[in-house]
């Protein structure tokens, strides 16, 4: 309005009544609608409707005055341009190069058509003005393009970083996830039981007569056997809440939140029968020429036991099948159901039994 009031007296009224009713109010609406969170074209379209305005208000006082200090007009042109393309709030490319050229247009528009401006006035008005609008537009572009790269930049190394991060809880052998995996899962269920009865289940596998394998067909056929029980273990597992643990050389650990001894046992029970049936050749062993696993199981109530104690109690479980013979599941399931039935009768009868016992055979008389 200074520029106004310097440079068209003539038309003051009229520019301070755009600017007071129309420009000012609509640039308060935009920035309103603005914080309401539009998609991003509502909100370009927003943003760029406010220097569409005050272009066309600076050109209305431009094309109806008659005084020649509107020659002067340019510099109120180019602080629009730069607002336009290289402010804080500078429009997107896209948008930007629109309104420069609606700038553009216009200003020629009413300088070509004003009668008090000389040619040379005129055309040094327009080069000014157009060196502006191309100055201030490539910086636009090569911001914009910085502010892409940046974040593409900043995305890759995120992905790598993930990709780092996926690679670091995986055993490169058999594609399943590893004891740094384990560890973390344990720390999450551990620290957060849900409404204090967080049951967990553990299965604790490990390939019978594994050593005799390796010596009689070579590490390769090893390694091709370890793969495959893992393809057997991911395939059995229900879902994406278990685990599929490499643990050790041959051993392997499932973790299967919210689920009961009983069940844990049934599934362990169906891997043990699937690796058998996949008769993966094992001459040297005494279980009938094939590969078999042995397993120990256990399972707790997250505040009846720590992590440690409960893998623990799998491995104690895997010795005794191994004891007994291997290729088979300890607790088999008739005998896990008798002995906590057995367990839940001297809890009865008034004799000691621990908080973990008690609560495993609670589990198994519901399952029942
Ligand atoms: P058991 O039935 O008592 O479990 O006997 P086992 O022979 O399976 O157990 P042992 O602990 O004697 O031998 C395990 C073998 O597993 C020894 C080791 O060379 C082999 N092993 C460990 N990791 C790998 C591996 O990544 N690839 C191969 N091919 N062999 C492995
Ligand atoms: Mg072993
Ligand atoms: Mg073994």
């Amino acid at each position: 309005m200074i520029a106004d009031w310097l440079l068209v007296p003539d038309v003051l009224r009229l520019a301070v009544w755009l600017h007071c009713v129309v420009v000012t109010p609509w640039m308060l609406m935009a920035a309103w609608l603005i914080s309401r969170r539009p998609s991003a074209f509502v909100r370009e379209c927003l943003a760029a409707s406010v220097p569409v305005l005050i272009i066309l208000q600076i050109d209305t006082g431009f094309a109806l005055t008659v005084s020649e200090g509107a020659a002067h007009y340019q510099y109120v042109v180019m602080p629009t341009l730069l607002y336009t393309n290289v402010s804080l709030h500078r429009l997107v490319f896209r948008f930007a190069w629109s309104v420069t050229a609606i700038i553009l247009v216009c200003h020629v528009v009413v300088v070509l058509s004003a009668s008090y401006l000389s040619g040379p006035v005129a055309t040094m008005i327009l080069v000014q003005v157009g060196i502006c609008a191309y100055i201030t537009l490539v910086a636009n572009f090569t911001m914009e393009r910085d502010l892409r790269r940046a974040y593409l930049y900043s995305l890759r190394d995120r992905l790598r970083h993930a990709q780092a991060d996926a690679a670091a809880r995986r055993d490169t052998l058999t594609g399943l996830a590893n004891r740094h995996h384990l560890d973390e899962e344990l720390l999450k269920l551990w620290s957060a039981p849900k409404h204090g009865a967080s049951f967990v289940s553990v299965v604790m596998l490990d390939v019978d007569n594994f050593k005799n394998l390796n010596d009689r067909y070579g590490h390769g056929a090893g390694d091709l056997c370890l793969k495959r029980i893992a393809a057997t273990l991911i395939a059995e597992l229900r879902g994406a809440g278990d685990h599929a643990i490499r643990y050790g050389g041959e051993e392997f650990l499932l973790l299967l939140p919210q689920l009961r001894l009983v069940d844990a046992v049934r599934i362990a029970e169906r891997i043990r029968r699937a690796i058998e049936q996949a008769e993966i050749p094992n001459e040297s062993s005494d279980q009938g020429g094939v590969v078999t696993a042995s397993f120990g199981v256990a399972a707790c109530n997250v505040t009846a036991l720590s992590a440690t104690e409960l893998i623990a109690a799998a491995d104690s479980a895997l010795y005794v099948a191994k004891m007994r013979g291997r290729n088979q599941v300890w607790p088999p399931l008739a005998a896990a159901e008798e002995r906590c039935a057995s367990l839940l009768a001297e809890v009865g009868s008034g004799r000691q039994c621990s908080t973990a016992l008690r609560q495993i055979c609670a589990e198994v008389v519901n399952a029942r």
